[in-house]
């Protein structure tokens, strides 16, 4: 991180409180280079009438630090639409910034960074869909929100991990297009009798975890709880205590008397729930997910400064992928 912002007295103060919150994941070494871009950007945002929304995968610096909002993809999506400000800055993904966009067409929606992709996300196309349409005429095409708008814009309606059960059902089909992911398609799959057409997207950052290493731990730590995310392979799954949303398992942590807790997803989240709950130790196999952390603090203040870096979506690609979002939000979240 470059170093012409300075760690001024007054900074210091005035993180002071936000650093002891969160020293146990910033070295103390770093906090001078860390702390002025903090201070910077959220002076910045309120003098240019910006909301900052954070995915529960972002760093803890930008989660804690700088954030107004935090959740899950589509939560923050929605909470964006209501907030009174017109701008809005995205710290996730490009499809979770489209997927703002489309919920909060008036706004100018801004992302730090256009290269923060998703394996998912770019697993499938618009044109994808259409064949798949074509090739299974009457099938309605249930898609995740991890989709681009135009891939959206294809689909009957949406779904979220958290919801896709209950979606899929509402349809009162025997068959369903279930995209982009095949694990969350089998997790689906052994919830419901309805017959799922799925399509091949992976989540990069979920398929590298094994049930081996699961067997590794509970040897390790006896009292281990395991809480896995859908988009893991099947037998992650089955080796888990729990799966669910991002939601979910925030709020499974929440609930639980375990004191030994593996969650099995994005490592940022460890660090951001361990923040709010200091007396459960949070086993760690590291998987980072590299899209996510193209969201620095340097990057969201110089989109700041620019607002260069907003997303742009064809009027009539929102309007259709905004009636697959509402769809699934009349069914339920
Ligand atoms: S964690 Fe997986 S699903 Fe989420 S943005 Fe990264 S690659 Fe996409």
């Amino acid at each position: 991180m470059s170093s012409d912002l300075k760690f001024t007295s007054e900074i210091k103060d005035k993180t002071a409180e936000l650093y002891k919150k969160i020293e146990g994941t910033i070295p103390k070494i770093e906090w001078p280079t860390v702390a002025p871009y903090i201070y910077e950007i959220n002076k910045l945002k309120k003098e240019k009438g910006v909301t900052i929304l954070a995915h529960n995968y972002q760093a803890p610096e930008i989660y804690y630090g700088v954030a107004d909002i935090v959740g899950d993809s589509l939560g923050l999506a929605i909470d964006g639409d209501k907030v009174k400000t017109d701008k809005i800055l995205m710290c996730g993904v490009h499809f979770m910034a489209e997927t703002a966009k489309i919920m909060s067409p008036e706004k100018k929606v801004i992302l730090p960074d256009f290269s923060a992709g998703c394996s998912l996300a770019e697993s499938i196309t618009a044109e994808d869909v259409r064949k798949l349409k074509k090739d299974n005429p009457g099938i309605p095409v249930v898609t995740y929100v991890n989709t681009s708008a135009d891939v959206k814009a294809e689909t009957d309606i949406c779904c979220t991990s958290a919801n896709a059960v209950k979606i899929i059902e509402s349809l009162n089909v025997d068959k369903v297009i279930f995209l982009p992911d095949e694990y969350l398609a089998k997790y689906v799959a052994s919830k419901t009798d309805v017959k799922i057409i799925s399509w091949k997207g992976k989540c990069e950052v979920h398929e590298q975890f094994t049930d081996t290493e699961i067997i590794e731990l509970r040897k390790k730590y006896p009292n281990l709880k395991v809480v896995s995310h859908p988009e893991c392979p099947p037998e992650v799954i089955s080796a888990s205590d729990y799966t669910g949303s991002t939601g979910s398992m925030i709020n499974y942590v929440k609930n639980t008397d375990a004191k030994d807790i593996f969650l099995v997803t994005e490592c940022s989240m460890s660090d951001n729930i361990q923040i709010e709950n200091p007396n459960i130790n949070f086993v760690k196999p590291c998987n980072l997910c590299p899209h996510m952390k193209k969201i620095t603090l340097h990057g969201i203040l110089k989109s700041l400064k620019g607002e260069n870096n907003y997303i742009e979506i064809d009027k009539k690609i929102i309007q259709k992928a905004r009636g697959a979002i509402e769809k699934m939000i009349a069914v339920g979240r």
